[in-house]
């Protein structure tokens, strides 16, 4: 664990209850409802990775993979602003790309190695959402097997690109709280998602008061537990 370096999220208690900041050489999923701010902490840390060390960055790029048409750049723009730093350039060092389906997702990490090989300043990837399109591609059970096949296959070249090449991976899963609202995928269940077991830092997060957000961490092997609440603002990720 030597050399894992962290991300802040620009919230000193989610920092806190990671250890420090989102790490590289591991994949840190953000699970919960919609609306939740999975998406904005994704936006928060594609800004904070292009920070310097002593504010908690690492100096970096990074790519943004968006499998559900989220991405915004005026959030970039405003969140950058909020860390004082040149929109123009947080912009031009977020690689966006856009997943249209399953199959097109997992050629974009396919051909990620080559990228990162070419832009070692690359130190983070997201993929927001992970699941969304393998939930539209793999509909009922009988396909559920196949589904998961490509999806784990999808999360350890993720995490071989984590290891290799000391980066951080962040990715998230929505999850319905009624998971009987949807019929016959287990995976849309809180705590039934887990279908898929990859080594990393899973973290729930949950609506509180208002644009309060509560963050939970999920079995962490070298994190205590525990629950910390965050805001989110115009400006991005606070306390
Ligand atoms: P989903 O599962 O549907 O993708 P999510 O967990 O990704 O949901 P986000 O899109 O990250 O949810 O969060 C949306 C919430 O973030 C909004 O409901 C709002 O509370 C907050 N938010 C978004 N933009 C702003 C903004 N400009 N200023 C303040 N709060 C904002
Ligand atoms: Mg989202």
């Amino acid at each position: 664990r030597l050399t894992v370096k962290k991300i802040t999220t620009s919230s000193q208690a989610l920092d806190g209850l990671l250890g420090g900041g989102i790490e590289t050489r591991t994949m840190t999923e953000f699970f919960g409802e919609y609306g939740t701010g999975k998406t904005q902490i994704c936006h928060q840390i594609s800004v904070n990775v292009q920070l310097p060390p002593e504010k908690g960055g690492l100096n970096g790029k990074a790519v943004y993979i968006d499998t559900e048409g989220t991405f915004r750049w005026e959030r970039i723009e405003a969140m950058a602003k909020g860390q004082g730093l040149d929109p123009e350039q947080v912009m031009n060092n977020i690689y966006f790309i856009r997943a249209v389906n399953s199959d097109h997702q997992m050629a974009i990490v396919d051909e990620l190695q080559e990228k990162i090989v070419e832009d070692p300043s690359i130190k983070l990837i997201v993929v927001d959402s992970v699941m969304a399109q393998f939930r539209a591609d793999y509909t009922g059970r009988e396909n559920l097997a196949a589904r998961q096949q490509k999806l784990n296959k999808h999360l350890h070249q993720l995490t071989k690109l984590a290891e290799m090449y000391d980066i951080a991976v962040v990715i998230t899963n929505q999850v319905m709280a009624r998971p009987d609202m949807f019929y016959g995928d287990p995976t849309t269940a809180v705590g039934g998602h887990t279908l898929y077991h990859v080594p990393g830092i899973r973290l729930q997060v949950k609506r509180s008061r208002g644009n309060k957000r509560i963050a939970r961490m999920i079995d962490a092997p070298h994190l205590p537990e525990g629950e910390v609440v965050f805001e989110i603002t115009e400006e991005g990720v606070r306390d």
